[in-house]
């Protein structure tokens, strides 16, 4: 049987067992384009629904130890604690609101960046949070663990390049505390493979970290110089807790 046929038999299936429940509800499947087959037909040919690869990314989250199903980090329980952060929050969602127009342009990204505890991580989740609510798939990098994790299996070529490739061609990256920890020449290398693929392809990246823009561009200016040009108009810094902040070129 192929798998055209299959696909229609499982959807009908799923009809039929529905039928016999109780009356067809449409609200009764999680995602009603697939009807929870996680398969769709496109010009004839059996596709996975794009629900499939949200919760294929959202397992992945989950593995990082951050749920997306029980998320508390929101824009709406962000706290801002000065008029700064409160832009700062604004810039998050008018990022969010205008992706679509901004998402293939070279300019597509976004970075949060300096004081610590000043909600970066909270306002880079909630933006994931929104984007996989609208079904577009946000790939989570911790910086620190990830590089450990590429690193330890540097030597296993297939495994190494199909790490890179995971966080190379995400629709959206987020990497999450950027050069966290002391940073070696292979962090560097790494990132350069990750960052230069995504700044070819004009592929968006959220950032947050600790360090400053002057910072990432003297830790290493290829990838530092590449990330200003990628987060133009969207470098958030905070610099101190209180009126010592800017952002430059949000403007709202
Ligand atoms: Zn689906």
């Amino acid at each position: 049987m192929g798998i055209i046929e299959t696909v229609e038999r499982i959807r009908e299936q799923s009809l039929e067992n529905q039928k016999r429940q109780q009356p067809v509800k449409m609200t009764s499947y999680r995602c009603s384009k697939c009807r929870d087959t996680t398969w769709i037909i496109v010009d004839d040919k059996a596709r996975r629904c794009q629900c499939y690869k949200i919760d294929k990314t959202k397992k992945l989250w989950e593995a990082s130890g951050v749920s997306i199903e029980q998320q508390d980090k929101t824009f709406k329980s962000y706290i801002p604690y000065s008029y700064d952060t409160k832009r700062a929050r604004e810039c998050g969602i008018e990022y969010f609101r205008n992706y679509n127009e901004r998402k293939n342009t070279r300019y597509n990204s976004i970075a949060f960046l300096g004081q610590v505890g000043s909600g970066k991580t909270h306002l880079s989740i909630a933006l994931a949070v929104n984007f996989l609510n609208r079904e577009i798939p946000v790939v989570y990098m911790p910086f620190r663990d990830t590089m450990m994790n590429i690193k330890m299996n540097i030597l296993d070529h297939e495994y190494y390049q199909k790490s890179l490739e995971k966080y190379q061609k995400a629709e959206i990256l987020l990497i999450d505390d950027l050069y966290k920890g002391k940073i070696t020449a292979s962090d560097l290398n790494i990132m350069f493979e990750i960052i230069n693929y995504r700044y070819i392809n004009q592929m968006p990246i959220i950032i947050s970290s600790e360090k400053g823009i002057d910072d990432i561009l003297k830790m290493d200016e290829a990838i530092g110089s590449r990330i200003y040009e990628m987060c133009k108009g969207m470098i958030v810094e905070i610099k101190g807790k209180e009126n010592n902040y800017r952002i430059r070129g949000c403007r709202n």
